[in-house]
């Protein structure tokens, strides 16, 4: 049977070449480079076959975001967005509705996912925005902030109230009603087409509610499991940009005589860059065999995978700087550009405290 992801790194090759700098000072991948990814599935490479999906692991899957994340962390951005939309769709729609909307996702169509207000952020239970059915219809009332890759999307799963509990609801980015408008000047991911999203009265068929009536959290903690495998994976990605380029510039580079891995305080920098990325790499595998195998600690395990890798991430970029010093004081150096994207990991998909609060919940419920 053939590897479902061959030939994959090549392509991401060809595409990226040496853009992702120019990308993140101009803040915009290329269309081209993103259809033609999502055209051939990349960017959602767990979709099932039956769907018109690749069907990779989440190991295979995720071995090739962290490779996307060592390249580019916009373009890994986009794509945790479009598997994230494309998990949602997955695990809350109907047979119907995955029918119709996987092989789209599958196969050119871009997507983002929505969840965070101006006043909710850490604390979802806090959003405002409404789906509420109309007759045969339903209407959604909201707005969206920081909406990863909203700027590129063709649909937006927005998340909102839906009677006593919550729904997702799938959203045209071209519907009458939705307004994108682009954060200006991230710091970080720059390309990666974090938008704003506002929805007045914004009409839709009611088969496009998602998941109609869970409660809240579950819903957000089901959707949001995809986006954080694939950030901690991104994360592995960026640690392995960071020990490259590192241990590269301390084997060439000579100051007082010696190349600079030579001085102990050097090599030990780079031992903790290689421990981050051995550390980040082991718990990502670890929680990839749950979604594999269906584990029930998969929830966990996710939750775990990302913590550890975006605090390794965040930690090891800044070793890598110091490694590098004056020549990572370039902006859009690839370890320059680490430090700024992985600092950014710390606070999505259940920033760090949050992620630590999840993790000492189940801590204090494990049985003896
Ligand atoms: P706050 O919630 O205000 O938190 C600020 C600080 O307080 C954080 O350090 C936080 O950990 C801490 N804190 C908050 N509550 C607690 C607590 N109870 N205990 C301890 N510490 C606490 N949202 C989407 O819906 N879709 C996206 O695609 C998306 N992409 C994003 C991409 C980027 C680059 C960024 C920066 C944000 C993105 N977001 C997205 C929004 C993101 O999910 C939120 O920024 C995140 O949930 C944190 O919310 P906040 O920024 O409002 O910070």
């Amino acid at each position: 049977m053939p590897e479902p992801l061959a030939g994959a790194r090549e392509l991401v090759d060809d595409l990226v070449g040496d853009r992702a700098a120019e990308w993140d000072r101009t803040g915009e991948i290329p269309d081209e480079v993103l259809r033609t990814m999502a055209a051939r599935g990349l960017l959602c490479a767990g979709v099932p076959a039956d769907f018109g999906g690749l069907g990779a692991t989440s190991a295979a899957n995720g071995e090739f975001t962290a490779y996307v994340g060592s390249r580019c962390s916009s373009l890994r951005s986009v794509m945790t967005s479009q598997g994230m939309a494309a998990w949602a769709i997955q695990r809350l729609g109907g047979p119907r509705q995955r029918a119709m909307y996987l092989p789209k996702l599958a196969g050119g169509q871009l997507a983002a996912v929505a969840f965070s207000e101006a006043e909710a952020g850490s604390d979802l239970s806090a959003m405002t925005t409404t789906i509420e059915p109309d007759g045969d219809a339903v209407v959604v009332r909201g707005r969206k902030v920081w909406t990863t890759a909203a700027h590129y999307a063709d649909v937006i799963v927005v998340v909102g109230r839906y009677g006593s509990g919550a729904a997702a609801v799938v959203v045209p980015a071209s519907a009458p009603g939705v307004t994108v408008r682009r954060v200006p000047l991230p710091s970080g991911c720059r390309a990666a087409g974090h938008a704003d999203v506002r929805l007045d009265e914004v009409r839709l068929p009611a088969d496009a509610v998602l998941g109609g009536g869970q409660p809240l959290m579950l819903l957000v903690t089901t959707a949001l499991a995809y986006g954080r495998i694939s950030v901690a994976w991104g994360c592995v990605g960026i640690l392995r940009a960071c020990l490259d380029a590192a241990r590269r510039h301390a084997r060439d580079r000579r100051q007082f005589g010696e190349p600079l891995a030579r001085h102990q305080l050097v090599g030990r920098h780079l031992a903790n860059l290689l421990t981050a990325e051995q550390i980040a790499t082991r718990v990502c595998e670890h929680a990839s065999r749950g979604w594999d195998s269906g584990s029930p600690d998969m929830v966990i395990a996710t939750v775990l995978a990302k913590q550890v890798s975006a605090v390794q991430a965040a930690q090891g970029a800044a070793t890598a700087v110091q490694v590098l010093g004056s020549t990572a004081a370039h902006e859009g150096h690839v370890v320059e550009r680490a430090y700024r994207d992985a600092k950014l990991m710390e606070l999505i998909e259940g920033s760090t405290e949050i992620c630590q609060l999840i993790l000492a919940d189940h801590a204090v419920s494990m049985a003896a």
